[in-house]
């Protein structure tokens, strides 16, 4: 037996396939992963067949079909009124992790820092340690997640090479205001720092507020690489379909790496994806779809012994405990499955410093009938 020497040794399986094991193992409503339990468009369904019927079926050209960069370019423009040029500064990925992932590999040298707002979503790590970089944790601060602008200048150093943020953000539901991105754009201003920007959720936020894209404020702009996801916005985790834009020195680096790891994605979903994304409505309505689900989801356990702020944005609550249990977010997590049946993620395992602040992380991308089991669940504990 070969013993490979691991690039990753300290990496285990990620927590989201560890609980949805553990979820169906024990029979439980699993609000861990976030996806949804519900079907896309039936409309955007017959694009896709018909764009297989009429024999799409080979390669797409490397960077995404034209008319989906070209809908794409026209929805940034419209939105955060930045014009990305289709034919050399958007590409469509498998999904926003591969872009996070390419991103990493096309930028991140050896012995670089790349710092990371933490709580953070799983994948940007490993990453960065696989290209030899080294990840700085940031933390949100105190039980409402704030950036402390501050000490997020003084963590760049000269081998700072990336900052990557995320906003809507995820664990936390928090969103970024514009006086957090102008901040942001101040402090990196005068220095090469690339930022990556993880905007997954944009079309997934509340109570009347703005997403704040980094393509709205051109210094930002000029330096950032922006990831999202079809999955995210038309229900769709299954497909593994997104993209990115960056300015064209930037995202041909990113497409050097790309032709190597992927060459190019889905050609049949890339047009039909073209053609549902002309009508506006289809991401505008998103926000008030998961309002709705949010507000039902915490109508339904303000009873209950859990603390909450509502989330601002995403598809993701946390609930804080400290009013039923010491227990450590892990355990109570294990403990919520095996007991009482129902699956959240614990907001530790998004930390790379030590954290006990006892948040769970629950998915409210669910239909009533099942938030509403999960709401009774909860007030029972
Ligand atoms: N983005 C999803 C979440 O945060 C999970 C995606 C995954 O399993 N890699 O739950």
């Amino acid at each position: 037996m070969i013993e490979p020497l691991s690039k990753l040794p300290y990496v285990g399986t990620t927590i989201f396939t560890t609980i949805s094991q553990l979820a169906s193992a024990h029979n439980a409503i699993n609000l861990s992963q976030g996806f949804p339990n519900f079907d896309p468009d039936p409309e955007l369904l017959r694009l896709v067949n018909e764009a297989y019927k009429k024999g799409n079926n080979q390669y797409a050209p490397m960077q995404g079909a034209l008319s989906l960069r070209e809908a794409i370019s026209e929805k940034i423009e419209r939105l955060y009124g930045n014009y990305y040029h289709p034919e050399s500064e958007i590409t469509v990925t498998a999904g926003a992790t591969q872009a996070i992932f390419t991103t990493i590999a096309a930028f991140v040298h050896p012995k670089d820092e790349v710092i990371v707002i933490e709580p953070a979503f799983d994948c940007y790590e490993p990453a960065i340690s696989l290209f030899g970089g080294k990840s700085v944790a940031m933390p949100l601060e105190g039980n409402d997640f704030k950036m402390n602008w501050s000490a997020f200048k003084s963590a760049i150093t000269s081998k700072t090479k990336m900052v990557i943020c995320n906003t809507p953000q995820n664990p936390t539901g928090t969103i970024w205001s514009k006086d957090d991105m102008l901040q942001l754009q101040e402090i990196l201003r005068d220095t090469d720092i690339i930022l990556l920007s993880d905007e997954v959720y944009e079309h997934i936020v509340f109570d009347g507020k703005l997403h704040e894209s980094a393509a709205k404020y051109p210094d930002l702009a000029a330096r950032s690489v922006i990831c999202s996801s079809f999955g995210k916005t038309f229900h769709a985790t299954g497909w593994k379909m997104g993209y990115c834009v960056a300015p064209k020195p930037l995202m041909w680096e990113f497409q050097k790496v790309h032709q190597f790891n992927v060459f190019s994605v889905n050609h049949p979903l890339q047009l039909a994806l073209a053609q549902y994304l002309n009508d506006p409505q289809h991401y505008l309505k998103l926000g008030g779809f998961y309002q709705e689900k949010r507000d039902a989801f915490l109508n339904g356990i303000k009873d209950s012994r859990f603390k909450m702020v509502p989330s601002a944005g995403t598809y993701f609550q946390l609930l804080e405990y400290s009013d039923i249990t010491d227990e450590k977010d892990t355990d109570f997590a294990e403990r919520l499955i095996k007991e009482h049946k129902l699956a959240s993620i614990p907001v530790s395992v998004f930390c790379k410093a030590d954290y006990d602040r006892k948040f769970l992380r629950f998915c409210f991308a669910k239909t009533n009938d099942v938030l509403d089991k999960a709401s009774q669940i909860l007030n029972s504990i």
